[in-house]
């Protein structure tokens, strides 16, 4: 099959790789029919994720058509078509049992801190991902959900990482109604914890990037404030909308290759000494007021960052992580997709063949020509 693999930092290209087969009578085979590329492929991209190998195969938001299936994926047939969860799941163990999806210790048992995911480096388990022809997906009758057949691929593509993590990011502020959000970043994950802040009761959400076109987007598609960092002195700034104080939530959607700051850049993303830029998180900090919550969403690899704890700790903040447990999310969020409340398909700005997935990876890395969101259709456009 053709496959998107990994050649080393800055380098993907696309070519032939055995096809995958069902290993475990739990698996199907997908045969991919629209794989969206991540902010977080980028970090893979760019060489911050611990042991991203050589020849590895991206992706890890997925729809596709069941090719093959296993002896006991109950319920899972050939010619299903799934949107798979990005964190691979069994279902049965300790943390499955109690819907921390994201926390599973049997799909990558080697790790104490990551379950398995697709197309993220041995450090979440070594599964190839769906930026391919095919993808084999594990325990296929747990983690994926059958698509509607009035839904289309391009409407229900988000629901695999980018609309959950980022419902998820607002869930976790705890709003009971009125609350002064800011969301950082304004990416997929940000715009969709913008809209998920308001339909959980957000009295005001402003939207902090330095990319012009994102904000815009924002402005128009989640109907926020917008914050451009470069033109304002964006902690300030907070404080005079919030008189004084600050927010009562802010969200980190960008996670550790945050711009803003020349000297984490410099130790984190060029020189690697610490893992990343952690500025977006200390922003969160500062402009939170005090006994208010940070929320992060956005994502952090180990070891350690330059992160300003001091400043949570005396300010009495609430602060909530996690990888999203994408499965127990996706039946309420496709229904608000349905009912057309999140226009999810919206953020797809470029639609690609999967020979052009590295065009695709540097529209998007280089925040080229407007894009929000990029999805590679290895088959080609088909009737979803
Ligand atoms: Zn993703
Ligand atoms: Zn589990």
């Amino acid at each position: 099959m053709r496959a998107l693999t990994y050649e080393g930092p800055a380098r993907v290209r696309v070519r032939h790789k055995p096809d995958p087969r069902i290993e475990h009578p739990q698996d199907a085979i997908l045969r991919v029919t629209c794989a969206a590329i991540c902010g977080s492929d980028l970090h893979l991209l760019h060489g911050l994720v611990p042991d991203t190998r050589i020849g590895s195969t991206f992706g890890h938001e997925i729809v596709g058509v069941v090719e093959d299936v296993g002896s006991q994926a109950d319920g899972v047939a050939k010619g299903d078509r799934l949107m798979v969860p990005f964190n691979i799941s069994c279902g049965g163990c300790y943390y499955c049992e109690r819907g921390l999806t994201a926390c599973c210790e049997n799909t990558n048992p080697s790790s104490d801190i990551a379950c398995g995911v697709y197309g993220y480096s041995h450090t979440t388990g070594g599964y190839d991902g769906g930026q391919a022809e095919y993808v084999r997906v594990p325990f296929a009758a747990i983690g994926p959900m059958k698509v509607p057949d009035d839904m289309s691929d391009e409407e229900v593509i988000a629901l695999t990482d980018a609309l959950p993590t980022g419902y998820q990011g607002a869930e976790m502020c705890n709003l009971s109604g009125g609350e002064t959000v800011v969301v950082f970043g304004a990416g997929p994950v940000g715009l969709f914890a913008m809209k998920s802040a308001w339909l959980l009761g957000a009295g005001r959400v402003i939207a902090v990037d330095k990319v012009g076109y994102r904000l815009d987007f924002a402005r128009r598609w989640a109907g926020v404030e917008t914050m451009d960092f470069e033109a304002v002195d964006v902690i300030t700034a907070v404080k005079d909308l919030t008189e004084g104080r600050g927010a009562d939530a802010c969200i980190d959607a960008v996670g550790l290759e945050a711009a803003g700051s020349p000297m984490q850049r410099a130790a984190g993303v060029y020189a690697k000494t610490v893992a990343g830029s952690a500025t977006a998180l200390n922003w969160c900090f500062h402009a939170a007021r005090k006994g208010g919550t940070v929320s992060v969403v956005g994502v952090y690899g180990p070891p350690y960052n330059l992160v300003d704890f001091g400043t949570a700790m005396n300010k009495c903040q609430t602060i909530r992580t996690g990888q999203c447990s994408v499965r127990r999310y996706m039946p309420q969020l496709l229904e608000h997709v349905r009912e057309g409340r999140i226009d999810a398909r919206a953020l797809i700005t470029h639609r690609y063949p999967l020979d052009e997935a590295s065009e695709a990876y540097h529209t998007f890395a280089q925040k080229k020509d407007g894009c929000i969101k990029p999805v590679l259709l290895p088959h080609g456009r088909t009737l979803h």
